[in-house]
């Protein structure tokens, strides 16, 4: 006697419509009554084929039970929601790619100086993983130093046509003459290779002269300003070295950039701390009164107990507003209107092609972060850390380190995730926050699972709803490249 069951699922509604997010596939499929009764009925336990029937049987809009069963049952098992019982599942294979994996993102820290001192700063504040101000590092890259990394970079992009750069610091226009040499040398490189370059940066907007943003525009450069919003939110923890808060200084210079870099669109990340969590506020001051074509949110990534964590409670809150953004982003799709929430964007497109993660980010994948000596490391976050080097722009990947690093943080080692109907898009989170907080970068970031599961359940529904109702936008997603996102 056959009996069926579940497999991995996550049931949610949209349109006022039922629909199945798939995790061994990670699929989206909507359901019709009968494949969602027998899937609902599975739930609770096992059932054999006349059970099934008995419960469709009580439904008022299924007229055939048992033609209905047996559709509902070939579909359901054709996209493994369900399986029988005692039918072997074969586990899922522990996939390492293969070296050498072709880098496509390499983030430059041109700088490990900044001009501000924030205090929830990972580099410089209570967090900090490398000694940034008294370490062995040159506070700033050479101009040869970039040009090497130009050159490992293009050696390890394997067949890529593109090979993306981003520079970053620090404050990375404090090394705004190598910045500019290196985007000069990387293009001539490039051409002669037959590969495309693309170079974006992270700025705190503060040293945006005219001529910088002159350069930035006609070099198409992409830029992501690091700000946290109106003058009050921004002036609390994004200050110079003498305390003075930063937001008059940086909201005219930006105002410049965005009206004379018409090229790219500009980005704003904000940083979310305690007490500064208004993230609807902060969204319309950087879109409305700024003019922001888009704005991430992140939380600030600390260990407990500091003044700027966020505490537990704090990402209830954190949930509901990003809720009522991705609600209005959904409104203005489905208009087909622009919203600039890009945290809902990034998920979308995700989830549209399907992707299911062995690994949280491409951190010592497909992106490298590279110190101001020419260290290569995981990612920026780590660069300069010895603890966390894959080599050198010099001596190449230490493809050694590199297998036996992706070998333990795969998502098949975290036995607290294997159960988590989250994890082919959270995969454990990002590694830095999980240094930060249990001071190893393979544990899965276990304190913020009912916000990461929250999030995926709401970037689902604007999912199943924009299916359903703007098809047509998420056909945007299908072609388009995914670059890996750097914060
Ligand atoms: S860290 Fe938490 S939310 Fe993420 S995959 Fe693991 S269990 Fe799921
Ligand atoms: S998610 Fe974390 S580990 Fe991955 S690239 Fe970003 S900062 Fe680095």
């Amino acid at each position: 006697m056959t009996v069926w069951g579940v497999r991995e699922h996550h049931r949610f509604e949209a349109a006022g419509k039922p629909f199945v997010y798939l995790v061994p596939s990670a699929a989206i499929f909507e359901l019709d009554e009968a494949a969602d009764t027998v899937l609902q009925t599975l739930r609770e336990r096992p059932r054999t084929r006349e059970e099934l029937t008995a419960a469709l049987a009580g439904s008022d809009t299924v007229s055939d039970p048992v033609a209905a069963l047996d559709a509902a049952l070939a579909e359901l098992a054709r996209v493994q929601a369900i399986a029988e019982v005692n039918a072997p599942v074969a586990p899922t294979p522990k996939v390492i790619p293969l070296a050498p994996f072709p880098l496509t993102t390499m983030v430059l820290n041109v700088t490990n100086q900044c001009n501000l001192s924030c205090e929830y700063c990972y580099e410089y504040g209570e967090d900090k993983i490398v000694d940034t101000e008294n370490g062995r590092q040159p506070k700033f890259m050479s101009e040869q130093t970039a040009r090497d990394s130009v050159d490992f970079m293009l050696r390890e992009s394997g067949d890529n046509k593109v090979a993306h750069v981003t520079f970053f610091g620090g404050e990375t226009l404090l090394n705004f003459p190598v910045l500019q040499k290196t985007i000069a040398y990387a293009r001539q490189r490039g051409a002669e290779l037959g590969k495309q370059v693309d170079f974006s940066l992270t700025t705190n907007g503060t040293l945006l002269k005219p001529d910088v943003i002159e350069f930035l525009a006609e070099n198409q450069v992409g830029v992501t300003i690091s700000i946290d919003g109106p003058k009050e939110v921004q002036d609390k923890f994004r200050v110079f070295h003498n305390g003075t808060g930063s937001y008059d200084v940086v909201a005219p210079k930006i105002k410049e950039l965005l009206k004379r870099h018409r090229s790219r669109p500009i980005g704003a990340r904000v940083t979310l701390t305690s007490g500064k969590m208004d993230v609807k506020r902060i969204f319309r001051h950087l879109t409305e009164e700024i003019g922001f074509w888009e704005v991430g949110f992140a939380p600030v990534t600390t260990a407990p107990g500091r003044g700027h964590a966020i505490p537990d409670r704090g990402y209830d809150e954190m949930l509901a507003q990003f809720r009522d953004l991705a609600d209005e982003f959904l409104e203005a799709s489905v208009q087909n209107r622009h919203h600039g929430f890009s945290n809902v964007k990034e998920t979308l497109e995700e989830l549209h092609k399907g992707v299911s993660k062995a690994f949280p980010c491409g951190a010592g994948l497909g992106l490298l972060g590279v110190a101001t000596d020419g260290d290569v490391a995981l990612c920026h976050r780590f660069a300069g850390s010895d603890a966390h080097k894959l080599g050198t722009v010099g001596g190449g990947i230490d493809r050694d380190a590199q297998r036996a690093f992706l070998e333990s943080h795969h998502i098949a080692n975290k036995t607290d995730c294997s159960r988590c109907w989250a994890r082919p898009l959270c995969s454990g989170g990002c590694y830095h926050e999980a240094h930060t907080r249990y001071g190893e970068t393979i544990h899965p970031n276990l304190h913020y699972c009912d916000w990461i599961r929250g999030w995926t359940d709401v970037c689902l529904k604007v999912y199943g709803e924009l299916a359903v109702r703007n098809p047509a936008f998420l056909a945007q997603f299908d072609d388009a490249s995914m670059k890996e996102p750097v914060s």
